[in-house]
Parts: C-alpha cells; structure tokens; sequence
C-alpha cells in the first residue's frame, strides 16, 4: 500500500481529507484513513499539507 497513514501521529486536523476526499476521510476514532490508493499525486499534497507529517507515499 503506497499511501499511509501514521495512526499514532495523526491529529485528525481534517487537511487531507478536504485536499484528497476521494483518498482520505476521518474515521470513528477522529484519525484519518486511507480510503483508495488510487491517486497518489494528490496523496503527496496531501503529505505536504500534514502538519504532523503522519502521511506517507512510497
Ligand atoms: S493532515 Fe495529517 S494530521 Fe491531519 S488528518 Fe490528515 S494525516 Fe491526520
């Protein structure tokens, strides 16, 4: 899976949802998700976007 996640680090900001809401939503714990691994430019704007950089794309 090239697009990941960190759950410890994540602070559930929201960011990458709203810039990539095809590849992240919120789940029930308030952390992101990674949804679809499909578009991974925007994965890495998204990354970018992370103030806890908790987002990885390989
Ligand atoms: S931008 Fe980073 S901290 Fe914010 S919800 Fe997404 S992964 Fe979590």
């Amino acid at each position: 899976m090239p697009i990941n996640v960190n759950q410890e680090t994540c602070i559930g900001c929201g960011a990458c949802a709203a810039v990539c809401p095809q590849t992240f939503q919120l789940n029930e714990e308030g952390k992101s998700q990674v949804v679809n691994q499909d578009d991974v430019e925007c994965a890495k704007r998204a990354a970018e976007g992370c103030p806890v950089q908790a987002i990885s794309v390989d």
